[in-house]
């Protein structure tokens, strides 16, 4: 009988996989984590400083037991390390009252009875000041929203993985998968040449690279382009986290978001739903953005949050794995046995990152998972 080289492994350590890869570690498992570059690296999904944190979420009511198991494990983390990683200075969430933006948050706000509160055209205007509303807009406001740490949650997760006897191996690219009949086999190469790796079961973080390392997989995912963009601020103080706070905005066509001036950044403004290039290979999406590609958020800036300077832009590429539904894929794929798909998909995934890792490493041990996984079946396409 061929010996494993561990019971389990976690392929990939971004937002999600070095989260399960503590996660992993807490519930005594004998784990390696395989990373291609360093935890906390510019070429993925993960980067650029923060992250929105929402649990009154426009995705759905069935998102809101994932974002609460999220916030609990990014404080025990925070507490595990002595990092500050969450920091909760409310949201803003602004549009028509029968838009795209504000109905489904109300539902998830009702179905689960979150605190709220609700503001006139009037009452945003004289609160917010920093953005510029249509007539007929509506507000919300969410106490339950902030800011999460991007890069500083993973270098936590991985550091509380290694204080509890989880392995790690950077610099080492996963070139293949296969489950056998003792478990998977995994190929890679890295600082020691090639080698086959054989592991009871492995969580596959892999992100945006899953598609072509998993080609069985019935859920459709599609990587593409998106951009990270900070804007100057001439007044930091007006736009920092107690007077401006998160934002979502739906004007001019598009589901705009941000963040506001923390540590050394400017506000951080997106346009989810800007048409952006597919990514035919993760690993040559650049990191530079060329100044066309900001023009349109510089435009939605110029034009929403005026006492912003749009031309003081700091810029970073990044990418979107999307699922048709736009729903995360998190659990035991039947094309893939002894694998656990932890893929935190569309544009949504940070905030939920510890509790993706939880389920993960909880299905990976055969152990309930925390949250009521059914929504985020990897079989529910086939
Ligand atoms: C511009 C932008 C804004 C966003 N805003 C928000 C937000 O406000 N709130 C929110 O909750 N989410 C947001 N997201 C989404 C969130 O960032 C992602 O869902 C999340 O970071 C995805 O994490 P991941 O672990 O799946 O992928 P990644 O963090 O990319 O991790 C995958 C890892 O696997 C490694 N890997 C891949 N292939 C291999 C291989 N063959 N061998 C070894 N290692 C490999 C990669 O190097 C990488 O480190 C945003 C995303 C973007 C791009």
């Amino acid at each position: 009988m061929t010996s494993l080289d561990a019971p389990l492994a976690v392929l990939g350590l971004g937002a999600a996989g070095s989260s399960a890869l503590w996660r992993a570690a807490a519930r005594g498992a004998d784990v390696i984590g395989f990373e291609q570059h360093t935890p906390g690296h510019p070429h993925g999904s993960s980067h650029g400083h923060s992250r929105l944190f929402r649990t009154a979420l426009v995705e759905g009511p069935q998102y809101v037991g994932l974002a609460q198991h999220a916030q609990r494990l990014w404080r025990e983390l925070e507490q595990v390390t002595g990092t500050e990683l969450l920091t909760l200075c409310g949201g803003l969430f602004l549009g028509p009252e029968q838009g795209r933006l504000l109905p489904p948050i109300l539902e998830t706000i009702r179905a689960h009875d979150l605190p709220h509160e609700l503001l006139d055209a009037a009452a945003v205007r004289s609160r917010f000041d920093q953005h510029t509303i249509d007539d007929g807009t509506a507000g919300v406001l969410d106490p339950g929203t902030g800011v999460v740490r991007a890069e500083a949650g993973i270098h936590a997760a991985v550091r509380a993985a290694v204080g509890l006897g989880a392995q790690v191996r950077t610099g080492e690219r996963i070139t293949a998968v296969e489950p056998v009949d003792t478990g998977v086999e995994v190929h890679s190469t890295g600082l020691d040449g090639p080698r086959t790796w054989r592991f009871g079961r492995v969580i596959m973080a892999t992100g945006a690279w899953t598609p072509s390392l998993l080609p069985a997989l019935t859920v459709p995912m599609q990587v593409r382009r998106t951009l990270l963009t900070w804007f100057g601020a001439p007044d930091a103080a007006r736009f920092g986290p107690d007077r401006f706070g998160v934002f979502l905005h739906e004007a001019d066509g598009y589901l705009a978001w941000g963040a506001p001036v923390l540590e050394g950044y400017g506000v951080k403004v997106g346009l989810h739903d800007l048409v952006v290039p597919a990514v035919d290979d993760p690993s040559t999406n650049p990191l530079e953005v060329a100044p066309h590609e900001w023009a349109e958020v510089a435009g939605w800036v110029s034009r929403r949050l005026p006492d912003l300077d749009a031309g003081d832009v700091r810029a970073e590429g990044c990418m979107y794995t999307h699922t048709p539904d736009e729903a995360f894929s998190i659990g035991a794929p039947a094309a893939y046995p002894g694998v656990v798909l932890a893929a935190a998909c569309s544009g949504h995934g940070f905030k939920h990152a510890t509790a993706v890792g939880d389920a993960a490493a909880a299905l990976a041990v055969d152990e309930e998972p925390p949250v009521d996984l059914a929504p985020f079946s990897p079989d529910r396409f086939s």
